[in-house]
């Protein structure tokens, strides 16, 4: 396997012949006594209010692996590198029939907890300039354990996505001195037709060009860049956060079968890009926010047809939905 760029978009993309893992069949690996258990990273609790045990394990079948370095180089005009880093499944609990949407705020904020503990671990190696924690959960959004896990992965480049709005969101700041996130926020909080929920300090909301039909986000209401360090410094009091993200997949799994989960947070800023001034105002001007994409089973298709992302369910009327939905 290795990491190739697109010399066009300047998108790394990970390419090689390796045949397809499958999870294998039988008793589950991630539950207590399961045959060939993970190797353990990290494990939390359980605490006193009921959260966890949740531990972070190595992936049995890496897309990243921690060992080497990039060897970043090219081939002619390509640039090539090793795919080091470092990938991780997150074992959300030791109940094989408990999804994060099912669970309390004690065992949620142990969830949020250990993930932000594993960034900020992960960024102290300088080899990594992006660290970020995803969730696939159905199969067609490629689901790939039974039981219920989220994803971290650490890489030696800033995947495409977050990369996009890190320059957007610095060439606003360079322009406005604001954060355009906070500037968006401001401004659909004065005509709540897009917020789906909103508490003391986070929000939930579908975007204004949402690109798929039911697109949220959950981002906190204050300026914070980095997500890992705002849990950690509030790691007491993460029930308000924990709650507002079970409703908020509550109700996406209320009106869909499969999403995707992500969170985008700041780069890291230990890596050498530091030294090299790349993300000199990041802390000004990203804001941490988690993305949750629904797929709406037999409608997949055409929203990239034309290469073009388009929805037939307008952001407000997604957020009309959403927001009238009963969530625990
Ligand atoms: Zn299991
Ligand atoms: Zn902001
Ligand atoms: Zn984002």
């Amino acid at each position: 396997m290795e990491l190739r760029k697109d010399p066009i978009t300047r998108s790394w993309v990970i390419v090689g012949d390796e045949p397809e893992h499958h999870a294998p069949e039988g008793r589950c690996s991630f539950c207590p006594g399961g045959p060939k258990p993970p190797q353990v990273i990290s494990t939390l609790g359980p605490n006193e209010h009921g959260g966890g045990p949740v531990m972070s394990v190595v992936h049995p079948s890496p897309l990243y692996r921690v060992e080497g370095e990039p060897h970043r180089r090219s081939e002619g005009i390509y640039d090539v590198m090793n795919t080091v880093g470092a990938h991780e499944v997150l074992v959300q609990g030791i109940r094989h029939d408990i999804e994060l949407w099912q669970s309390s705020d004690a065992e949620i904020s142990q969830f949020l907890l250990l993930a932000a503990q594993r960034i900020q671990d992960l960024k102290r190696d300088l080899r990594f300039k992006y660290v970020t924690l995803f969730k696939n959960h159905g199969i067609s959004a490629g689901q790939e354990f039974d039981h219920p896990v989220s994803q971290i992965t650490a890489t030696t480049f800033v995947p495409r996505r977050v990369l996009y709005e890190l320059r957007a969101a610095r060439d606003f700041y360079a322009d406005k001195e604001r954060c355009v996130f906070c500037d968006t926020l401001n401004q659909e909080m004065r005509a709540p037709d897009r917020i789906v929920e909103t508490g003391a300090d986070y929000v939930s909301l579908c975007p204004f060009a949402s690109r798929i039909p039911y697109e949220i986000w959950l981002m906190p209401r204050r300026h914070e860049a980095s997500f890992e360090r705002s849990v950690l410094s509030k790691s007491g009091n993460l029930t308000e956060l924990s709650a507002m993200l079970r409703h908020t997949l509550q109700r996406v799994t209320a009106i869909a079968e499969a999403f995707h989960m992500v969170l985008h947070t700041v780069p890291n800023t230990y890596q050498k890009s530091n030294i090299l001034q790349y993300w000199k105002t990041v802390d000004e001007d990203y804001h941490w926010h988690f993305e949750i994409l629904p797929i709406l089973g037999t409608r997949a298709k055409p929203y990239f047809l034309k290469e073009v992302y388009y929805t037939n369910i307008s952001s407000e009327a997604a957020a009309d939905r959403l927001r009238k939905l009963t969530v625990r």
